[in-house]
């Protein structure tokens, strides 16, 4: 079995090659190095089982030989990230995916978009089920990316309806771990920078938005299920526990061990008040749920940060 894995350099995209390596597939993962990283599987290289191509997938590309599955995970995904790159988003959202759709198609492979909860916008509707249409401002500065992911599933379900791809939807939930980028902007690698270099936490507005924080192993499980399950709607995958991102900032302070004090600065246009995934569907259809607690996760995903860190130092 043969996978194309777009944004295999990013964070989600390399743990995904690693998972499918194991599970004896070859990975072709293509990459722009927009927002990913080479370094991220540097591991893989010499490996038989992977190749990688510098790509920008919102550009076709003729794939030789034979592709079971596309998974298609190639977006900036930090708010920081596509505030910087916001045209790029919208073109991989819709460029890029018609390219990868197009793609298995040709190829009669499976297809997986990599959505995400963002698609709910700022929800009314607290812990959000996939029946939930959203609330979703199309224009403002988060725009770029809420719409390119629900542009990406319209088209996802367009081409499965009309043009018979195997096709699969994940909607991701926060999720975090060893891989991420230490300046992505997001909260996680910003508070562990902070904490363990002695700065304020810079906590937006007053702390009291919620986010649900899902163990990076736990995710790519998910995935894999669902690309081996048979459905072709939109599947929640992320963790049910939901936490202000004030006790969060309180839980990286206790893992870190440090003194850092936190700051509050203002809260980005748009910020999403709530955000708790429904995971019923995911229990039911793929017998899926979280087994890495935040009090597992965390403490390895500070270690990993505590070497980037030293070795940023020397
Ligand atoms: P990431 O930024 O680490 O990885 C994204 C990868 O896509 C990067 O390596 C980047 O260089 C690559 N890329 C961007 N544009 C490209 C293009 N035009 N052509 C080729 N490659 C391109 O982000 P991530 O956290 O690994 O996110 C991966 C996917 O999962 C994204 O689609 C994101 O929207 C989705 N997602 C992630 C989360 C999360 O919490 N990490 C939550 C919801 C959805
Ligand atoms: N956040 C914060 N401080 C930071 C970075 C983010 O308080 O340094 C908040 C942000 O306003 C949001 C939450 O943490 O409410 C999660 O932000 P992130 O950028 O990680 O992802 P989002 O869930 O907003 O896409």
């Amino acid at each position: 079995m043969r996978a194309v894995v777009t944004g295999g350099a990013g964070f989600l995209g390399s743990h995904l090659s690693d998972l499918l390596i194991e599970k004896g597939w070859d990975v072709l993962a293509l990459d722009n190095l927009l927002t990913g990283n080479a370094e991220n599987v540097a591991h893989l290289a010499g490996n038989p089982r992977f190749e990688f191509i510098r790509h920008d997938v919102t550009k076709s590309i003729a794939v030789d030989g034979a592709v079971d599955a596309v998974l298609h995970l190639a977006s900036p995904a930090s708010p920081v990230d596509y505030h910087q790159f916001p045209i790029e988003t919208l073109e991989v959202g819709s460029l890029g995916t018609r390219n990868m759709l197009e793609l298995a198609q040709a190829k009669g492979a499976r297809f997986l978009m990599a959505s995400t909860s963002e698609c709910y916008g700022d929800p009314e509707v607290s812990p959000q089920p996939e029946t939930y249409w959203g609330h979703v401002n199309p224009i403002g500065p988060r725009s770029v990316y809420d719409e390119a992911k629900r542009f990406s599933e319209a088209l996802t379900m367009a081409y499965h309806r009309t043009r018979g791809v195997n096709t699969r939807i994940v909607r991701i939930f926060n999720t975090y771990g060893p891989r991420m980028r230490l300046n992505d902007g997001r909260v996680l690698p910003n508070f562990v920078y902070q904490a363990l270099t002695g700065q304020p936490l810079t906590v937006y507005g007053d702390g009291k938005q919620t986010r649900s924080f899902c163990y990076v192993s736990d995710l790519i499980d998910g995935i894999y299920r669902l690309l081996e399950s048979d459905h072709h709607e939109p599947v929640n995958v992320g963790n049910p526990r939901e936490m202000t991102i004030l006790e969060f900032a309180e839980q990286v302070l206790k893992y870190t061990g440090s003194k850092s004090g936190i700051r509050f600065e203002p809260l980005p246009v748009d910020d999403p008040k709530r955000r708790c995934p429904d995971i019923t569907k995911a229990r039911q259809l793929l017998g899926w749920e979280p087994r890495v607690t935040l009090e597992e996760g965390l403490p390895r995903t500070v270690e990993f940060f505590r070497r980037v860190v030293q070795v940023q130092k020397a």
